[in-house]
């Protein structure tokens, strides 16, 4: 039984407005998921500061592929560790598209989580010229096989975020049925690449225009073990109501 997971993704948005009213609304409630936010770095030792007080937990949204040394801008694994984060996103479709990371580098990033404690979420997803040319598949198995080929996942915790590029920030989720079917191939792909064992413990997120309108149907799939959710998110009411329906 994998226990379902809920992920805000902040991106390069919030504040300490948003810092103090999202943990707010999560003290002294009980969630039968696992719960975090990703905030941008900046914020992260501000909310930790009131994180005895609920059960959220911190993520970032990205690791450098690095330990230490001259990388401006990088923040390690083992920093976020000490500062007390649980788990960090790894290549999201944002920071391929936008910032040139590859499979490559996520399964570098991904190692490195691993060593140090952190929960990877490797993110993966077709955009949609991939979806209309029937590729989606193909596009998966090369971010899955890149992304994670070879790891040893022996006793790790691991999850994958499918996210459809075309899914993310429209407003046009994909149906329960289609991320379900995607969510069915990503597990039988981890199965090829790994086992058994390790394609039923690792958790697939759906992420891409999640609201409180369609989580539960998402949830209810059975290969959906839990949401990556950004726009909605930002509204700390509407993230609970999100977060409730994971159980
Ligand atoms: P939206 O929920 O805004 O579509 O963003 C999804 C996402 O990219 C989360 O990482």
């Amino acid at each position: 039984q994998r226990k379902p997971i809920v992920i805000a993704n902040w991106k390069l948005n919030g504040g300490l407005d948003l810092i103090c009213t999202s943990v707010a609304s999560f003290i002294g409630k009980h969630f039968a998921a696992q719960i975090a936010i990703c905030p941008p770095y900046l914020y992260m030792r501000d909310m930790m500061t009131f994180l005895q007080y609920s059960e959220l937990q911190i993520g970032s949204q990205n690791v450098s592929r690095y330990e230490s040394g001259a990388y401006t801008g990088e923040t390690s694994a083992q920093m976020l560790k000490q500062a007390g984060c649980s788990l960090c996103l790894i290549g999201h479709s944002e920071r391929r598209a936008m910032f040139a990371e590859n499979n490559e580098g996520c399964k570098i990033k991904v190692n490195t989580a691993l060593n140090h404690g952190l929960l990877p979420v490797l993110c993966v997803g077709e955009n949609r010229e991939e979806r209309e040319a029937n590729i989606t598949e193909q596009v998966l198995y090369k971010q899955l096989s890149e992304g994670l080929g070879g790891l040893d996942l022996a006793g790790k915790d691991l999850c994958i975020a499918y996210e459809p590029v075309w899914a993310i920030g429209t407003g046009l989720a994909a149906t329960p049925a289609i991320a379900q079917q995607v969510h069915q191939y990503i597990r039988a792909e981890v199965t090829r690449l790994f086992d058994q064992d390790t394609a039923n413990r690792v958790r697939i997120l759906y992420g891409g225009s999640v609201t409180k309108a369609n989580a539960s149907e998402l949830l209810q799939q059975p290969d959906i073990d839990g949401l990556l959710v950004g726009g909605a998110s930002l509204d700390p009411g509407h993230f609970v109501a999100i977060c409730e329906q994971a159980s």
